[in-house]
């Protein structure tokens, strides 16, 4: 070998050092860009979780019956510890301001192969809130309604009166005789409410039909309603009470609560203030006299329930936690 072709040789070599470390660079770039990032993406994912999760977990506990802003921060941070966000360890804050509840959380992610390319660390941030209150529109109700007043847990009520109404236990007083006509009047709309709900949306605020006349044009009230009611009681396949019922059982219904003083003797509108759940019990009389009655139960929405909740809304024992934002 002549010395020309060796020394072009070690330069070669010299020339394929420097692409093995330039290559080995942009290999270690890219397993910062895989592992790194993804670290973040991962942490962050993890972080909404918890915060998410100690967000709502805090928010039932802003029921002003049963709970405080106190015991939500408490709730919260519990929830933070079962996700491995620690305080000392990570940085979490939670405020509470009326009935929201606001749950931020960082953590510093520190890279592994990224510091090839000069960087170190990330900070990765995640927030999350929630509210709580009472149902303040729904979907899915049924075409009974009870009259303004202090419901009591376990108690039964009448949700639908005869058309009589001389007894004076405080509701045919109110005019609480008939039912609602939910999108539309007549028989056959409102056993369809009352079998499978109504398919729209029912607001606080919203004036609303209720009478006799809204299904008594064919003549018939207790049919209807006789065969609307029977059709729930039948899907109940578990015997539900009171203290113990499945959620999303059908005897578990949805009804509006009106303000009595809306009901004048002219007109038959009345002002939706509320809602309020019942386990339906049965339905009894014959004729326009058929009465139905139901047990007040205190609870979150049925599952598959359409709600929206408003912590400023009149609260009759339906209420939930909702994440916001
Ligand atoms: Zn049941």
């Amino acid at each position: 070998m002549t010395n020309n072709l060796r020394s072009f040789c070690k330069e070669e070599n010299g020339l394929a050092l420097v692409l093995v470390a330039a290559a080995m660079t942009v290999i270690l770039g890219f397993a910062a860009l895989v592992v790194d990032i993804g670290s973040v993406y991962l942490t962050r994912s993890r972080l909404i979780n918890a915060c998410d999760a100690a967000a709502l977990a805090g928010a039932h506990e802003l029921d002003s019956e049963t709970g405080s802003a106190l015991d939500a921060m408490q709730e919260a941070t519990d929830y933070l510890e079962h996700n491995n966000i620690i305080f000392g360890e990570d940085s979490f804050n939670i405020e509470v301001n009326n009935k929201t509840i606001t749950v931020e959380s960082s953590r510093t992610v520190n890279y592994t192969f990224a510091r090839v390319l000069g960087f170190t660390s990330n900070i990765v941030e995640a927030q999350a809130a929630a509210i709580y209150g009472p149902v303040s529109a729904a979907g899915g109700v049924t075409p009974f309604a009870v009259p303004d007043q202090e419901l009591v847990f376990d108690k039964q009520y009448v949700l639908k009166e005869g058309s009589g109404g001389s007894t004076d236990d405080g509701f045919r007083i109110h005019g609480n005789f008939g039912a609602l006509a939910l999108g539309g009047t007549g028989a056959s709309t409102y056993e369809e409410n009352l079998k499978y709900g109504y398919g729209g949306a029912l607001n606080v605020g919203d004036m609303v039909t209720i009478g006799d006349e809204v299904v008594t044009e064919t003549g018939n009230m207790s049919g209807p309603t006789y065969d609307g009611v029977t059709y729930r009681l039948n899907q109940c396949a578990n015997g539900c009470t009171p203290q113990n019922y499945e959620t999303d059982c059908e005897r578990v219904i949805l009804v509006p609560v009106f303000d009595p003083t809306t009901l004048d003797g002219g007109r038959d509108d009345v002002l939706i203030v509320g809602f309020a759940s019942f386990l339906l019990e049965g339905v009894d009389g014959s004729g326009n006299e058929s009465e139905v009655t139901g047990t007040f139960l205190q609870m979150a929405p049925p599952p598959d329930t359409s709600y929206i909740i408003d912590p400023d809304a009149p609260d009759f024992g339906l209420h939930a936690a909702k994440l916001v934002e």
